[in-house]
């Protein structure tokens, strides 16, 4: 494996991309435009797996493109309202037995669809005054029992940095489980070093959900990292965002789930796309996933397969809005199978 200080550079400018041809001449301005609002970054794991086309289902997740300059009226900056539920920098409480706590605004790629892209890219990691500010919180609220660690992307701070996150967090007594949600495994698994996993060994029970949304993301590399991390005895999830062009169809997402369930990773969420600003290129109709979601049902095992859901915009949380198989009927209930029939299911009285 390469030392962090020799490997290849990721991609963060306009030029850098025209260099690769991965950016059209006659679209510079307008992609220096999206630039200069939302970063850019492609990690060279994610540069190699693209290949050389503009189009995949890689390239159109990480390179830019003039749609994003269109902000339809329904969009917002905040979209999952993680501002309506802010207590403190970075700590988000809207469940009352877990909080999220962005650690850094930093990720080694940027999604062009993020739902936080007006927060991530920003200079600083949180403050060791904000840690102990976060700590604090959460230490006076004995209802949280886990913390989610976000961002930015938690696993792009140094394995140092994550240890003193680690210790100062296990040091809260009512704290059952530290959850990470990541995409670091997938987009640049050098980072998942002996070190990191030994400052990963604490007391609460630590969670990973590893955000990966097409098969082709997870490379040689990224496998081999997923390992190391579920050999350490990590559970592993996964968290997928239902694209447009890119995932949206049954047969690619099979692949995705059965593909991160043999590398030992539980299919947890299918995101709906977000209300994020310049993102409507990215976004299908709820109808659309559920009709997936229906056919998958009827070809996955259940251990394959996520929850479909919606956070509600404004920060009234997640809600499951899969294909409903249930409606009341005579008294009962009126029960479809996964090949469309329907049948009547009586409670006993
Ligand atoms: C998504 C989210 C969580 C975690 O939700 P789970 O359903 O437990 O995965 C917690 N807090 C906030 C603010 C969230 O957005
Ligand atoms: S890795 Fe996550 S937080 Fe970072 S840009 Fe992608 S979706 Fe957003």
């Amino acid at each position: 494996m390469l030392p962090l200080t020799s490997r290849p550079r990721a991609l963060t400018t306009v030029d850098a991309l025209l260099t690769e041809g991965l950016a059209h001449p006659d679209r510079v301005a307008e992609l220096r435009q999206v630039t200069s609002e939302f970063r850019l970054r492609i990690s060279p794991l994610m540069r190699e797996a693209m290949g050389n086309l503009a189009t995949g289902p890689l390239a159109r997740q990480f390179v830019p493109t003039p749609a994003e300059l269109d902000v339809r009226p329904e969009e917002r900056t905040d979209p999952i309202g993680d501002l309506t539920h802010k207590v403190a920098p970075g700590l988000t409480h809207r469940y009352p037995d877990r909080v999220i706590l962005a650690v850094t605004q930093s990720c080694d790629v940027y999604c062009r669809f993020c739902f936080r892209r007006e927060t991530v890219g920003g200079d600083g990691a949180l403050s060791d005054a904000d840690l102990d500010a976060a700590c604090a919180y959460i230490a006076a609220h004995p209802a949280i029992w886990e913390v989610v660690l976000t961002g930015g992307d938690p696993l792009s701070l140094s394995a140092r940095r994550i240890g003193a996150i680690m210790d100062r967090l296990s040091r809260i007594p009512h704290l059952g489980i530290i959850r990470f949600h990541t995409r670091v495994p997938v987009v640049f698994p050098e980072r998942i070093t002996p070190a990191l996993i030994r400052a990963l060994k604490v007391r609460p029970a630590v969670y990973m959900v590893i955000h990966t949304n097409h098969a082709q993301e997870l490379t040689g590399v990224s496998c081999a990292a997923l390992a190391r991390l579920a050999q350490a005895g990590i559970p592993l999830l996964s968290q997928t965002v239902l694209l447009k062009g890119i995932n949206d169809d049954p047969d690619t997402l099979e692949d995705l789930f059965r593909t991160l369930l043999r590398n030992r990773v539980k299919p947890y969420y299918l995101h709906h796309s977000d209300l994020a600003r310049g993102t409507g290129h990215f976004r299908t109709s709820i109808s659309a996933g559920q009709a997936i979601m229906k056919v998958l049902r009827g070809r996955l095992s259940g251990t394959a397969l996520p929850t479909y859901v919606l956070d509600i915009p404004g920060g009234f949380g997640k809600v499951p809005i899969g294909p409903a198989y249930l409606t009341p009927d005579a008294g009962g209930w009126r029960v479809t199978d996964p090949q469309g029939h329907s049948h009547l299911y009586r409670d006993p009285v």
